[in-house]
């Protein structure tokens, strides 16, 4: 019987959402998911996306369903956004993919792949989206973590992360393609050379986590910058892309699993292999938000538009992270708040402990997760001197 089924600890960062919405405090903040909000703080919907699912519907498309990949001019088009559309490896067949369930979907797709023909483990950056070890201890890997964030200086560890990829042994290493979760923190292009280096040199396989792409810098192009240069340093490497933020498509649940094989057969024999692996799982992919994507980013009017109104939430973001500085600097905390403004992406990885996350809670209504960080597309013009001032309570 399952009579003594214990009560599961709700989600870190979900069960934030729960505590969020049953404070009845007219002041309260959700800065803890990673969802973003337009400055009134409400959800939003991109204008490309509702222009687009318009279209989508007048097509009148019927719902029978995609194959175990999904829909091909989906994948198409999200291979030429990653990779850029004139890459010439894309060109030349080797890089090959499947439709996932959003980012989530493919890491675990991948993680059991892995696990069949790749390898027992994987690395993972310290830190790491707090879904990452789950996700792939239940496809049955190990998970070890490499240094990557320098804790004291709120800066990148470039040189522990060289060391520990230098000293493992061949396996899968996970990367953030751009904005790095939670951290902000990303190599520059010098840096990411020298880790390309250090994973040619050890042996290892590349899997990129691509979930920010135009929503880190405002330029889709350059958020793909560490995949691209990747890809030309002749990596046989893969990758996972999300089109929760830069579409807020969110629910939709829309993401693209691809490889770069050693040529277009190998590129074919590894989908053949994932669809295996995806069909005892959910069998096929949703189509309504993957033709959406489509959609737009097969219309060049419909693509100028997403990019300029993903790069309006960028600098919304970009916006809310020089003013929370400068109020937390103009109440006159002492501390060091340089992070803010140069960590990028949608969270601030704020340095903030889990005993002043807690006091964040109960005593102003702010809700965050307890490794600090902080949500940047919950803060407003309207609550950033609430948030600024309850930071600086805390951190005294
Ligand atoms: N990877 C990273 C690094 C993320 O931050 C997220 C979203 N929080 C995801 C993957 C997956 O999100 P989704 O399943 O909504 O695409």
């Amino acid at each position: 019987s399952l009579g003594s089924v214990p009560a599961g600890p709700p989600d870190a960062i979900i069960g934030l959402t729960d505590a969020y919405n049953s404070s009845t405090a007219p002041h309260k903040v959700n800065v803890g998911v990673g969802a973003y909000r337009d400055d009134s703080g409400k959800p939003y919907v991109l204008p490309v996306v509702k222009v687009a699912e318009a279209r989508v519907i007048e097509k009148g498309l019927n719902k029978e369903y995609a194959g175990i990949a999904g829909i091909a001019g989906f994948v198409d088009r999200s291979l030429e956004f990653a990779y850029g559309k004139n890459s010439d490896t894309l060109k030349s067949g080797r890089v090959k993919g499947v439709q996932t369930l959003s980012g989530t979907g493919g890491l675990r797709i991948w993680g059991e792949f892995w696990k069949k023909f790749g390898g027992d483990g994987i690395l993972l950056p310290d830190p790491s989206w707090g879904n990452h070890t789950p996700i792939f201890k239940n496809s049955g890997l190990n998970v070890e973590t490499y240094r990557y964030f320098d804790y004291e200086n709120s800066k990148l560890n470039i040189d522990g992360m060289l060391e520990d990829l230098s000293k493992a042994s061949p396996t899968c290493v996970l990367l953030h393609a751009c904005a790095h979760n939670p951290t902000g923190c990303d190599p520059d292009m010098g840096q990411w050379k020298a880790v390309s280096d250090v994973i040619k040199e050890a042996g290892h396989y590349t899997f990129f986590d691509c979930a920010y792409q135009g929503f880190a810098s405002g330029d889709a192009e350059k958020d793909a910058a560490s995949i691209r240069m990747f890809v030309e340093e002749g990596h046989d490497m893969a990758l996972v892309q999300s089109y929760s933020k830069n579409f807020g498509l969110y629910g939709e649940r829309v993401g693209c699993l691809s490889v770069v094989g050693s040529d277009a057969d190998n590129a074919a024999n590894i989908v053949s292999q994932l669809k295996i692996c995806i069909r005892p799982n959910y069998s096929n992919p949703p189509v309504h938000g993957a033709r959406i994507v489509e959609e737009v980013l097969s219309d060049a009017a419909l693509e100028q538009d997403f990019r300029d109104q993903c790069k309006e939430m960028s600098e919304r973001i970009i916006l809310m992270r020089s003013l929370l500085r400068s109020t937390l600097e103009g109440l006159g905390s002492e501390k060091d708040w340089s992070h803010i403004t140069s960590q990028i992406g949608m969270f601030c990885y704020s340095g903030l402990n889990p005993e002043q996350v807690d006091r964040l809670r109960e005593e102003f209504d702010i809700f965050c997760t307890r490794d600090g960080r902080i949500s940047m597309a919950g803060v407003t013009q309207g609550n950033v001197e609430h948030i600024s001032s309850s930071i600086h309570e805390v951190t005294k």
